[in-house]
């Protein structure tokens, strides 16, 4: 394969010059859900009942269908959901919650926020999913949850960890913001654990800009999440023409956390071309994974092949530095981004070192030192995550929404930085931003 000499990033010809897929998507049914809201003038749940069923309600039943699951509480966001699926299991003050080390903040910063605190669990270096002998070590007396990330383009070792649930009677949560839709034996994620949350933001494969939805099997976590998402408030069985429709007769303390009208319209038409969107990010990512096989110094991750519907949110290509002439993982992404114009990204800081993860800079009350110390990030090691961050890069799901020779351009991109690697080491091999 012949390169052109000149790398991008140094003022050479990128490799791709063709624009890249849009994100969000939407169609004219987007558009006419959305005035139909507009229009309507019920604009949220806590509305009047307008005499047909509310888009909260449609987009609750057809997620729960999805998954096969009879309940489903659509919310705010991600954050929303998770600290539902806490609130709901009762995980508080004095509690202790196992987070993957290596991933979006506000899986920590949920546990922080009811009172609880993040116990960070180091990551499996093929799958950078949480890694179940780091889990159980991580286990003790105060462990009330266990927060199971499917993360970027793979699932965690869903059967491994459903063992060791049933094992301890601790709970899972299993946070399926980057996997909507994916299946394992034919089975979607969000149905193997306790409480299933979903994060709806801009960036994910099924989005409403913000938005998020709780799914279970479990009708007391149900019932209790519906009440905790809208201030105590439940909807009534038989709502009345001009009448709200969520009724003051609930029995916790709640806060509102409802997906408006708007969202819901929104979801309810995308999550109907969500799953041939899987599949047509699969189909490029298995091309891809195929093109990148072929390269010395580059791997993808591990997929088990029971994994009958993967989801692709952030494809994630390894890299051995070795064969870069030991560039740093910051300036290969910058080459790629430049030879590719689109997003190239490390994955997530490990949370112990993560700037947006501060949980010493919060209120403390008169909480002792021994209770406090508890949340200090640093006591915390995680040495897979940290190899992840230095030696892996993300390539956003959109450009899968592109075809087979984008995949190609993609892959020579990849060999063109490595053949000209040594010219990245003039370069500044710093930080870069962290994106996701
Ligand atoms: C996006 C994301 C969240 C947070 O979702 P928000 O909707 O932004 O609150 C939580 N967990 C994971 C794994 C995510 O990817």
């Amino acid at each position: 394969m012949r390169h052109d000499t000149k790398l991008a990033i140094l003022g050479g010809a990128p490799i791709r010059s063709r624009p890249w897929p849009s994100w969000p998507r939407f169609d004219e049914g987007t558009e006419r859900s959305l005035l139909g809201v507009l229009r309507s003038g019920r604009w949220a749940v806590s509305g009047a009942y307008a005499g047909e069923t509310c888009w909260e309600r449609k987009f609750a039943g057809r997620f729960a269908e999805f998954h096969g699951v009879p309940y489903c509480t659509p919310t705010t966001s991600g954050t929303g959901s998770l600290t539902l699926a806490l609130l709901a299991l009762g995980v508080g003050p004095g509690d202790e919650v196992l987070v993957p080390g290596l991933t979006w903040v506000a899986c920590a910063s949920v546990v922080l926020a009811v009172g609880a605190v993040p116990i960070l669990v180091d990551v499996e270096p093929d799958t950078l999913a949480m890694s179940v002998s780091a889990a159980r070590a991580a286990l003790g007396p105060k462990t009330r949850a266990i927060m199971l990330v499917h993360p970027f383009c793979t699932l965690a070792d869903v059967d491994a960890f459903v063992a060791l649930a049933a094992e301890t009677g601790i709970p899972i949560i299993e946070d399926c913001s980057q996997a909507h839709g994916a299946e394992l034996r034919g089975r979607k994620v969000g149905t193997f654990g306790a409480v299933g949350c979903f994060s709806m933001q801009q960036s994910k494969v099924l989005t409403s800009g913000e938005g998020g939805a709780v799914v279970t099997r479990d009708p007391a976590i149900y019932d209790r999440v519906e009440q905790l998402r809208a201030d105590g408030r439940v909807f009534s069985d038989r709502p009345r023409l001009g009448q709200l429709e969520l009724l003051e007769v609930g029995a916790v303390q709640g806060r509102n956390m409802c997906l408006s009208e708007f969202q819901a319209a929104v979801l309810c038409d995308r999550l109907a071309v969500l799953s041939e969107e899987n599949a047509h990010r699969a189909a490029r990512a298995r091309t891809l994974e195929t093109l990148l096989g072929q390269v010395d110094g580059v791997s993808t991750l591990h997929r088990s092949s029971e994994v009958t519907a993967p989801v692709y949110y952030n494809f994630v290509i390894r890299f051995d530095l070795a064969e870069f002439q030991g560039c740093s993982i910051d300036t290969l992404a910058r080459a790629l981004g430049a030879e590719l114009d689109t997003r190239v990204f490390p994955v997530y800081r490990p949370m112990n070192v993560h700037p947006l993860y501060r949980p010493l800079d919060t209120p403390r009350g008169t909480m002792p030192d021994t209770e406090w110390l508890r949340r200090d990030p640093s006591r915390f090691s995680l040495p897979a995550a940290e190899t992840a961050r230095a030696t892996c890069l993300t390539l956003t799901h959109p450009v899968f929404l592109d075809d087979d020779a984008s995949m190609d351009e993609i892959a020579r991109a990849v060999l063109k930085v490595k053949a000209c690697a040594s010219d990245l080491l003039t370069l500044p091999q710093g930080s870069t931003r962290d994106a996701f």
